[in-house]
C-alpha cells in the first residue's frame, strides 16, 4: 500500500492543474479502477479544494469549531453533507453510521450536543437504505458487530422487495432515533436549548418532491414546546 501511495503522490506532483481529472463525478469502484485509481482521485479532490481554498477559510477553524447542528446520517456512499449544506466545514458535527442511528453512536452524538452546545440535531435516513433492508431481513448470521448494530433499528415490515414496506420502514428507524434522543436529551428540549429533527434524503423522489430532496417527517421536539420551524 506505501508504494501506491507514494506512485500516487509521484502522480499527482507531475499534474497541472488543469489536466486533473473530473472530480465532480463519483468514481466508484468496478473493474477498471485499481486502487492506485482511487488514491489518485482523492488526492486529485484534495487538490482542487486546497486550490480554490485560501488561509483565510481555514482562520476560523485553527482555534476550535462551533458547529451549528450535530447532524447523524447513514453511513451511505450516496448521501453526503453537499446535499444538505453548501459549505459543510465548521458547520456540521456529522456522525455517520449504518441506519443513521443514535444507541450506535451515542457517546459522539452526545459530545456534539453537550459538549458543543449545538442547538439542533438532526437525524437523517435515505431512500433504498440497505441497513433498514438488512434490519428487516434475517441478520442473525452476520458478523456479531453488525448484527449489534442492526438490532438497535427499528422497522416497519420484512419485505424487502416491497418498495412501500422498505420506504414505510426507513420513516420508522428515523422516528424510533428522534424518539430514542428525545428521551435521552429530554433536559435539554425541556429547556428549549435543543431541537430535534429527523428527516429523510430522498434520491429516489419517493415523496414527488424532486430527487435528492431532504424530507422533514418528525419535528416533534419543536412542535412540543411551541416553536414553529419551517
Ligand atoms: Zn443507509
Amino acid at each position: 500500500m506505501g508504494k501506491f501511495i507514494i506512485a500516487a503522490i509521484a502522480m499527482l506532483a507531475f499534474y497541472p492543474g488543469h489536466l486533473l481529472a473530473d472530480t465532480t463525478k463519483p468514481v466508484s469502484k468496478n473493474k477498471n479502477n485499481d486502487v492506485k485509481d482511487i488514491i489518485r482521485h482523492v488526492l486529485e479532490s484534495n487538490e482542487v479544494f486546497v486550490k480554490r481554498s485560501t488561509s483565510e477559510y481555514f482562520k476560523p477553524f485553527i482555534h476550535g469549531q462551533n458547529p451549528m447542528a450535530t447532524m447523524i446520517t447513514c453511513a451511505d456512499s450516496r448521501l453526503h453533507t453537499h446535499a444538505l449544506d453548501v459549505h459543510p466545514d465548521g458547520d456540521l458535527f456529522l456522525v455517520r453510521n449504518i441506519g443513521n442511528q443514535v444507541p450506535t453512536a451515542e457517546g459522539s452524538v452526545e459530545y456534539g450536543v453537550r459538549h458543543l452546545h449545538t442547538p439542533v440535531l438532526f437525524i437523517i435516513g435515505h431512500s433504498s437504505c440497505g441497513a433498514v433492508e438488512a434490519a428487516m431481513s434475517d441478520h442473525s448470521k452476520l458478523e456479531p458487530a453488525i448484527k449489534r448494530e442492526l438490532d438497535t433499528m427499528k422497522v416497519a415490515g420484512t419485505k424487502t422487495d416491497d418498495a412501500a414496506e422498505v420506504k414505510k420502514s426507513v420513516e420508522t428507524n428515523v422516528h424510533h432515533q428522534v424518539s430514542y434522543a428525545l428521551t435521552k436529551f429530554a433536559d435539554e428540549i425541556r429547556k428549549g436549548s435543543l431541537t430535534v429533527i429527523g428527516g429523510i434524503y430522498d434520491f429516489k423522489n419517493e415523496y414527488n418532491q424532486g430527487s435528492g430532496r431532504l424530507v422533514l417527517i418528525n419535528c416533534t421536539s419543536s412542535r412540543q414546546f411551541g416553536q414553529t420551524i419551517v
